[in-house]
């Protein structure tokens, strides 16, 4: 199932995209946290095929980001792919260079997550060398708590596309990432959330980014240094993984930073970050 968080007729809705992805099927849930919380999946497949024949045209509706309103931080990884590992070292081998025997956890504030078409924010005056960031975003499902690896994939509800737009000298400058990456506008998500049964474990899809239609970014999510596994089973051995958590599972190479010379976002630019089998999230930089 895709599952998506729209507007229509000035109201937010949950809903399941039919086959042919051109309408949308509303669900009886208040938002998709509360449907994350509550629907085991073949609650949510009754409630979809109930539906059927009340669907409504994707043309009719706007989309929102599948999780509009986080209920806590967005927790990312950093540096978890070999190649952006090392074109982060080449920008700047004083913030991203060294070993780094262990994962680099973050986390990323979302007061609202921007939808699919919304606006990364630039924020003039504040910001420079803005940046974007393709990724797998992970979405847990059932209370993770000292999960094992091999049951992680029985706690995980699904995925999505995130882009983690990141302020560089902001991020640089202040150490710690949490401002450079928390700014309002930093976090669009979607354009759906593709249910786990639909992917196979790990996730080994395609992963790409694309600014003002030039390819950026060219990858496979095979390719996490520390994979969803393994990081579920890490971060749950001493902290509580609420069902509706994200999880961003770190950018692949082809990010600004890494091109010489970098290639920052301006206001006007287009981001399309993509990944196989869940969609293009694109948004406008303003
Ligand atoms: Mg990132």
């Amino acid at each position: 199932m895709k599952l998506v968080t729209y507007r229509h007729d000035g109201k937010e809705r949950t809903g399941v995209l039919t086959a042919d992805e051109t309408a949308v099927r509303p669900l009886p849930y208040a938002d998709m946290n509360t449907l994350i919380e509550t629907a085991p999946f073949a609650e949510l497949l009754s409630a979809a095929h109930a539906a059927e024949g009340a669907s409504v045209p994707l043309s009719q509706v706007s989309l929102c980001a599948p999780i509009p309103r986080p209920r806590q931080d967005v927790i990312c990884l950093g540096i978890n792919y070999k190649a952006h590992a090392d074109e982060s070292t080449r920008y700047d081998a004083s913030a991203f260079g060294g070993e780094r025997p262990v994962p680099i956890y973050f986390s990323k504030r979302v007061s609202e997550a921007v939808a699919p078409e919304g606006f990364i924010e630039s924020h003039p005056g504040l910001v420079q060398r803005l940046d974007y960031e393709a990724e797998l975003a992970v979405i847990i499902g059932r209370t993770a708590r000292n999960v094992k690896a091999a049951d992680v994939q029985d706690h995980l509800f699904g995925y999505t596309v995130l882009n983690d737009i990141s302020a560089r000298l902001l991020q640089t400058t202040h150490k710690q990432w949490y401002f450079g990456k928390g700014l309002d506008g930093f976090t669009p998500m979607g354009p759906c959330i593709v249910t786990a049964d639909e992917v196979a474990f790990p996730p080994a899809l395609a992963i790409s980014s694309r600014v003002n239609g030039e390819l950026r970014q060219n990858s496979t999510t095979d390719l996490l240094i520390t994979g969803i596994a393994d990081i579920v089973e890490e971060l749950s051995s001493g902290m509580t993984l609420l069902p509706g958590t994200i999880i961003a599972t770190g950018t692949p190479a082809g990010v600004g930073m890494g091109f010489d010379p970098p290639k920052f976002l301006s206001p006007g630019d287009v981001v399309e970050c993509t990944i196989e089998g869940i969609g293009t999230l694109r948004n406008t930089v303003r």
